[in-house]
C-alpha cells in the first residue's frame, strides 16, 4: 500500500500551505494522528499535514498547491466512516472540513437548506428546530454533511425519506486543479444534461472536494414507536416484507437479532424479550396509526411475532432509538480490547430473509462473536464481527464470513455496500458487482477529473492489477 507518489514534493507543499493558511495548516503529531484513522478497523496512516480551510476559494487554493507539487489530498469530515475512506494511505494532505461549518440559507417555503460541507447533521437539525422541518438522513454518527454526500449515506429513516442521493439537490465542488463547479440547483427536478450531482454523491473524495450542499428538508412527522419480538429472525424479516407489500408507510423499521437485543436489554432501561426483534416507527396522527396497527399486528402474528409493545411517551421512544444508535458501540464493548467489522450488504427485500437465515447459520458455527441488525425495510443489514485484532485466526475468520455475506448478496442481485461506501474494504468487490466494463468507465471518469490520481488515492476503484474475485467463493454460490 505504501507506493509513494514519485514526483511528490511534500516539503514544498507543506511550506506553501503554511505560508497560505498560517496556523490552519498543522503538522503536529497529535493532529496528524487524529486524521490517520476513521471508525473502521483499517490500519491508521498519518497525513503529512492537516489543513482547515474556511471557504471554497481556500479549498481551491489548497487543491492548486496539491496539484502543483503532486501531493495526495484526502478530504476528512467527521472521521466516522466505517470503510477506511478518510485514511490517507499514501500520506499527503488531509483536508479537514470542520471549519466549513456555516449554514448558508434556509428556504422554509421551498423546504431547502444550503450548507457548507463541514456542517454536522445534528447541528443542522438543531438549527431547524423552530421551522417544523428537519433533514432526515441519519447515519447514527454525527457525521458531516459533506462526508454523508461523499459516502452516499443513509440510515434508519431511509425507508421513509430516502438516502443522500434522493436528498441532495445540488453541490459546489472543487476539482483537483482548483476549478470550482456548481451542480444541480434549487429545483426539485431537472432534465438538463448529465447528472453531475449524483456522480459526486458516493464518490468518497476521489473525484472532487464538496464545499457546499443544497439539501431537501421534510416536515417533522407525527411519530409513534413500537417493538415486536419474533420466534425466528426469518419471521421478523418476512413480516417486514409483508408490511411493505401491504402498502403501509413505515417511518423506520430496524431488525435486531436476539444477541443484540440481549446486550441492549443489559445496557438500557428498555423492556425487551430476548428474541429477534423489530423496532418500528409509524407516521401519522393517532387515528391513522390505530388503523394501520391492526393490519401490522395481524402480519406480525402470521409470522410468529408477539404483540406490538407501544412506546407512547417521548422519553421511551427516544430511549429506543438511542439504544439502536448506540448498539454498535455497546456490542464492541462486550469484548475488552476487541475491534468490530460490520458487513453492509443490501439486497432486494424479498431475498433478505434467506440471506439473513444463511448468515445466521454461518455465524452460529463460528467462534467469533457476531451480531446482526439492520435497516431491514431497505433490504440493508449489518453483521458485526467483534474480534481481537491481535488474533490473526479471529481476524481471518471475520474476513471469511464477511466475504461469504458479500458473495451471497451479489448472487442475489444486491450490493457489497448499501451505505458505508467502498473505501478500502470493498474495492476488490467492485468489478464483481458492476462488471469490468462498467469499472473501466469509472476509471475513465476518474482519469478525466483527476489525471494524476491525487484525490484520495487507493480508494473506491481497484487497481487494474489487484482485482481479485475469490474464485472459491464464486463457485460456491
Ligand atoms: C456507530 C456508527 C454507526 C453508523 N451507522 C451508519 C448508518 O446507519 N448509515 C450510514 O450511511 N453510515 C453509518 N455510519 C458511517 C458514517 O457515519 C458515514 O459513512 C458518514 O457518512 C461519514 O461521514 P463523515 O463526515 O464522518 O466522513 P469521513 O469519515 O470523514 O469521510 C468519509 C469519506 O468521505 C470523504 N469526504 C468527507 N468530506 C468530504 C467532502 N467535503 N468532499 C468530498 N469528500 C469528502 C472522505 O474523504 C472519505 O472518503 C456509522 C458510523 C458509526 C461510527
Amino acid at each position: 500500500m505504501n507506493r509513494p507518489f514519485p514526483h511528490a514534493e511534500i516539503g514544498a507543499a507543506v511550506a506553501a500551505l503554511q505560508a497560505r493558511l498560517g496556523e490552519r495548516a498543522v503538522t503536529s503529531d497529535a493532529v496528524r494522528d487524529h486524521h490517520a484513522r476513521d471508525e473502521s478497523s483499517h490500519a491508521a496512516r498519518k497525513p503529512d499535514i492537516v489543513v482547515f480551510p474556511e471557504a471554497t476559494h481556500e479549498v481551491a487554493e489548497i487543491a492548486r498547491i496539491a496539484s502543483a507539487f503532486q501531493v495526495p489530498i484526502v478530504p476528512f469530515g467527521a472521521g466516522s466512516g466505517l470503510e477506511g475512506a478518510a485514511i490517507p494511505v499514501f500520506g499527503g494532505i488531509s483536508l479537514d472540513t470542520s471549519r466549513l461549518d456555516a449554514i448558508l440559507e434556509i428556504r422554509a417555503d421551498d423546504m431547502i437548506a444550503r450548507v457548507q460541507a463541514g456542517v454536522r447533521r445534528q447541528a443542522l437539525n438543531h438549527h431547524l428546530r423552530d421551522t417544523g422541518l428537519f433533514f432526515p438522513v441519519d447515519p447514527g454518527a454525527d457525521a458531516s454533511i459533506g462526508g454523508m454526500v461523499a459516502t452516499g449515506a443513509s440510515g434508519t429513516n431511509a425507508v421513509r425519506f430516502g438516502v443522500m442521493r434522493e436528498n441532495v439537490l445540488g453541490l459546489t465542488v472543487v476539482l483537483v486543479d482548483g476549478r470550482v463547479i456548481r451542480t444541480g440547483g434549487l429545483a426539485r427536478k431537472s432534465s438538463a444534461g448529465y447528472d453531475l450531482t449524483r456522480l459526486f454523491v458516493g464518490s468518497e473524495g476521489t473525484l472532487g472536494i464538496v464545499t457546499e450542499v443544497t439539501l431537501r428538508l421534510h416536515p417533522i412527522p407525527d411519530a409513534v414507536s413500537a417493538t415486536a419480538g419474533f420466534m425466528t429472525l426469518y419471521g421478523a424479516v418476512a413480516a417486514v416484507v409483508d408490511i411493505k407489500r401491504a402498502g403501509i408507510a413505515i417511518g423506520r423499521v430496524e431488525l435486531l437479532d436476539e444477541a443484540t437485543v440481549a446486550v441492549i436489554g443489559r445496557r438500557s432501561s428498555l423492556e425487551l424479550d430476548p428474541l429477534p426483534t423489530l423496532f418500528f416507527e409509524f407516521h401519522g396522527d393517532a387515528a391513522e396509526v390505530a388503523v394501520l396497527s391492526n393490519t401490522v399486528s395481524e402480519i406480525i402474528a402470521e409470522n410468529g411475532g408477539t404483540n406490538l409493545r407501544w412506546l407512547r411517551e417521548d422519553a421511551a421512544a427516544r430511549a429506543l432509538w438511542d439504544a439502536r444508535r448506540l448498539a454498535p458501540s455497546w456490542l464492541k464493548a462486550e469484548r475488552l480490547g476487541a475491534v468490530s467489522r460490520p458487513s453492509d450488504v443490501c439486497v432486494p427485500v424479498s431475498s433478505l430473509a434467506d440471506l439473513v437465515a444463511e448468515t445466521r447459520a454461518d455465524v452460529a458455527a463460528s467462534p467469533v462473536p457476531a451480531y446482526m441488525f439492520g435497516h431491514v425495510g431497505d433490504g440493508n443489514f449489518h453483521c458485526l464481527f467483534v474480534y481481537h485484532p491481535n488474533d490473526p485466526a479471529e481476524e481471518a475468520e471475520a474476513a471469511r464470513l464477511g466475504d461469504r455475506i458479500v458473495a451471497r448478496a451479489l448472487a442475489a442481485g444486491g450490493t457489497a455496500t448499501g451505505e458505508h461506501g467502498v473505501g478500502l474494504g470493498k474495492r476488490r468487490w467492485l468489478e464483481r458487482e458492476h462488471g469490468s466494463e462498467a469499472v473501466a468507465v469509472m476509471q475513465a471518469l476518474k482519469f478525466t477529473l483527476d489525471p494524476l490520481g491525487l484525490l484520495n488515492p487507493g480508494k473506491v476503484l481497484p487497481e487494474p492489477t489487484t482485482l481479485a474475485w475469490p474464485d472459491q467463493l464464486a463457485s460456491s454460490f
